[in-house]
């Protein structure tokens, strides 16, 4: 027997599976197809800029990293708690007052606080301070109706949060859980999302810091076999040979789910992060930029949220010079326009020239995020029965809390299978 338990993936679903059962007393070993740790959240250094694999952020208030993630190893550089919206009169701030006070007067003037709307964003908001298992056990919408029923229909939803979620959610049809974004916008209520100085890729490579067991990386796993009934193991051939464990853990990417485990693949949502290099910040604030120039939400170009990231995290740029990033969606057919539109619609968003601008790095990542209509259904199985289990953000939400999670659940669950 090579391992009690073989973990196929080195995302952070399949590390924090690891980790706790290394806590839990066994012998594992991961096998990673990719020659990094990450899965999703991976880093490139390039010419001395940090390009993640995909523009993403941590919410500190995630509960799932207190359990196992050191955050002030991380070195997190935090954006601002608010954004910036163009509009057709100027590009506007609008932030939290309570945790960015200095920016209220600018606030005030983004003509985005209209009383009415504010009740009503704060009346779709109000479940969610009941406890999020209360939500969660709550009848579910789409995230558009519960918005329209809340009485949340003026520009702020339209021009702003529909944007800003589609960019987050990679839905800009607002047809996700309206319980699963409640619970996401009480963690970007809660903290401040924030970039390790060193790239995403950080958080992953602390948990497989902690883990004393082999990661191999570089080598695919490309189909498990049941030992016979006398030598209950199973055996996972890999491109790089054959390992032999009493249980297997599929952590993979969601499209390796059928192959893997003969379940279906999970529906994602798909988003391109550019990356691109700047002589000039084009603007000043380490804020996520939308354009809230139209209310249908679709913005006039292809561009769902921007951010100078290296304002918030220097370390993500060379001394002196800028980093700028800008996401499309997949779910729209402009989500693969050319550079050109990309560039000229980052032009209009920031008010300046973009034309001198260099594209470090493109990536187009189709399965983002595994898609999450109502009714939201976390915590599904991961026991698959003749010792394989299944985990990955598919099985509980699609975030790093949700990998996280379901990482820990699955871990409980291989142990209590072994004992
Ligand atoms: C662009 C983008 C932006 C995001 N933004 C945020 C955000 O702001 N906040 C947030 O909370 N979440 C965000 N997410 C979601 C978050 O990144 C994921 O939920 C999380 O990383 C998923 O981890 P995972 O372990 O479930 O899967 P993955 O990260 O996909 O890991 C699966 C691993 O399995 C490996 N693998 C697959 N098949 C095999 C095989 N046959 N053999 C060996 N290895 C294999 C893959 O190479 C991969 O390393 C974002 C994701 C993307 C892509």
């Amino acid at each position: 027997m090579d391992a009690d338990v073989v973990i196929v993936g080195a995302g952070l679903s399949g590390l924090r599976c690891a980790v706790r059962l290394e806590e839990l007393g066994h012998q594992v070993v991961v096998v990673e197809a990719e020659q990094t740790v990450g899965g999703r959240l991976r880093t490139d250094l390039i010419d001395g800029f940090r390009t993640d694999h995909g523009f993403a952020v941590i919410l500190p208030a995630y509960p799932a990293l207190a359990a196992c993630v050191d955050l002030d190893a991380l070195d997190l550089r935090s954006f601002g708690a608010g954004v910036l919206v163009r509009r057709y009169n100027g590009l506007k701030v609008l932030a939290d007052p309570a945790r960015e006070p200095q920016w209220l007067l600018r606030s005030l003037r983004s003509g985005y606080l209209d009383p009415v709307q504010l009740a009503a964003a704060a009346r779709w908001y109000a479940p969610v301070l009941t406890g999020v298992r209360r939500v969660l056990q709550s009848p579910d919408v789409t995230l558009g109706k519960s918005f329209d029923d809340a009485g949340f229909t003026g520009a702020l939803r339209r021009e702003v949060v529909d944007v800003f979620f589609a960019g987050v959610l990679g839905d800009s049809y607002g047809a996700t859980s309206a319980n699963y974004v409640r619970v996401l916008a009480k963690m970007f209520a809660t903290s401040t999302p924030g970039l390790p100085a060193a790239g995403m890729v950080a958080l992953a490579q602390q948990l497989a810091d902690r883990i004393t067991g082999a990661i191999r990386l570089g080598e695919r796993v490309e189909r498990l076999e049941d030992g016979a009934a006398a030598t209950p193991e199973i055996a996972v051939h890999t491109t790089g040979g054959t390992l032999r464990a009493r249980r297997v853990v599929v952590a993979g990417s969601p499209q390796s789910i059928p192959d893997l485990t003969g379940l279906p693949a999970p529906d994602t949502r798909g988003l391109i992060t550019w990356w691109f290099e700047a002589d000039e910040a084009p603007h000043p604030l380490p804020l996520l930029a939308v354009d809230g120039r139209r209310s249908d939400p679709t913005p006039p170009g292809p561009v769902w949220n921007a951010a100078v990231v290296s304002n918030a995290v220097p370390s993500y740029a060379p001394s002196g010079r800028h980093l700028v990033q800008a996401t499309t969606v997949l779910d729209r057919p402009d989500g693969q326009a050319p550079e050109p539109d990309v560039r000229r619609h980052l032009a209009e968003i920031y008010g300046c020239p973009t034309r001198d601008w260099r594209v470090i790095s493109r990536y187009e990542i189709p399965h983002a995020l595994p898609f999450s209509p109502p009714p939201l259904t976390p915590r599904r199985p991961v026991d698959l029965g003749a010792g394989r289990f299944v985990c990955g953000d598919h099985r509980d939400t699609s975030s790093i809390q949700g990998a996280l999670v379901s990482g820990q659940r699955t871990a409980a669950a291989v142990h209590a299978s072994l004992r």
